[in-house]
């Protein structure tokens, strides 16, 4: 595979200093980082199960060093009597190699920890992240060290545990596990995954897949369930990018699905005010994240694509999931999410949605709740 060197710089998203490879926050004032790339990328060849290396261009990396099968995933067309009025397609990522979209995101940052050389990684997750990180640590031959809830799923747990990597076991919620995590990166020089820049630019590629997969006919909405707003963001971010390649006409309207037990997106956006902590309070533990790290960049997404967010009770997301059985789809509750959200934003708002192509993302399902009952 050829090497690309895009003309890319990471940068402050609040002061826009330029920032070193290794930095995860802005030195000057601790905000985020974003990347941004000179010129127009281009599609590359797609190589055989390497569908993200097609991409490379659009990436801040010279190469997709450990490329396990991630990406490349199904654009399901469902046809069925209840949603005759539209055009319903899922994507689903539970194809991927850890059943959850975030071994995009690992693809990306663990290929830029080997071409920075680094030997150990550490991230903080609710789960499904620290899973994808450790299966492409270990692959990549790097320590790993996860930080994560007490209360946490179990056998998510033990899932990461089993990739040989060392858990520190946080008393408290994601929020506190991410300080954690940071402060480990800092004392120990280990190279830190999670929502960050990095990880957020391997995430967008669901978003050109789905331009890809949809041809001339583009999605009006995508539907997405929503954690730390990364992948949502992520999704905006790489469409603007396609489109300023000329590789789209026009940017879907993006819609935000949080469960009511934990909604600081939503409720955001809903009441038109500042983003603030939520405790997380859902079974979906996916997604249960009291503040979003990429929480203002997510508004951004809804308010620019004139998109809009839904939060959903519960039992809307449990009935989802079982829902998306019937079309032999399986998801766990927070990767269901985005389906409640489509369900119930259907129902309430049948003239919006009809006649209109929908995408709603499957996002993941590393526990299979309902299979293994
Ligand atoms: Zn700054």
């Amino acid at each position: 595979m050829s090497i690309v060197f895009m003309d890319y710089r990471i940068s402050c998203a609040k002061c826009g200093r330029r920032q070193p490879e290794t930095a995860f926050r802005c030195a000057s004032c601790g905000s985020i980082l974003e990347v941004s790339y000179r010129g127009r990328g281009k599609l590359l060849r797609q190589d055989r199960g390497k569908p993200i290396s097609r991409y490379l261009d659009f990436l801040p990396i010279g190469n997709l060093y450990v490329e396990l099968g991630e990406g490349g995933t199904p654009l399901k067309r469902i046809s069925s009597g209840e949603f005759k009025d539209i055009g319903l397609f899922l994507k689903l990522e539970t194809g991927n190699p850890t059943m959850t979209f975030k071994d995009r995101g690992s693809a990306v940052e663990i290929s830029k920890a080997v071409e920075l050389k680094m030997r150990a990684v550490c991230c903080a997750s609710t789960g499904n992240m620290g899973l994808s990180v450790a299966h492409y640590a270990r692959q990549a031959g790097m320590r790993c060290t996860i930080f994560i809830s007490k209360d946490a799923n179990a056998k998510k747990i033990e899932k990461i545990r089993r990739q040989g990597a060392r858990i520190v076991e946080v008393k408290g919620d994601f929020n506190k596990a991410l300080n954690e995590a940071e402060a480990f990166a800092r004392k120990t020089g280990a190279f830190l995954c999670g929502d960050y820049h990095f990880r957020k630019e391997g995430q967008k590629t669901l978003g050109f897949e789905v331009v890809e997969q949809s041809g001339k006919e583009m999605p009006d909405y995508v539907f997405m369930p929503v954690g730390n707003a990364t992948l949502f963001s992520g999704v905006y971010k790489g469409l603007t990018e396609f489109k300023k390649a000329g590789l789209v006409e026009q940017i879907p309207r993006l819609v935000a699905v949080q469960s009511e037990k934990c909604d600081p997106l939503v409720s955001a956006w809903l009441k038109k005010k500042k983003l603030s902590y939520v405790r997380p309070r859902t079974e979906a533990d996916a997604i249960a994240v009291g503040y979003p790290t990429f929480g203002f960049e997510g508004i951004e997404a809804i308010r620019k694509s004139k998109g809009d967010a839904v939060a959903v009770a519960e039992k809307e997301i449990e009935d989802a999931v079982m829902g998306l059985e019937r079309f032999g789809v399986y998801a766990e509750l927070g990767g269901g999410t985005g389906f409640a959200g489509f369900l119930k934003y259907y129902r309430e708002n049948p003239a919006k949605l009809k006649g209109k192509r929908v995408v709603v993302v499957v996002t993941g399902n590393n526990e299979g709740v309902f299979r293994e009952q």
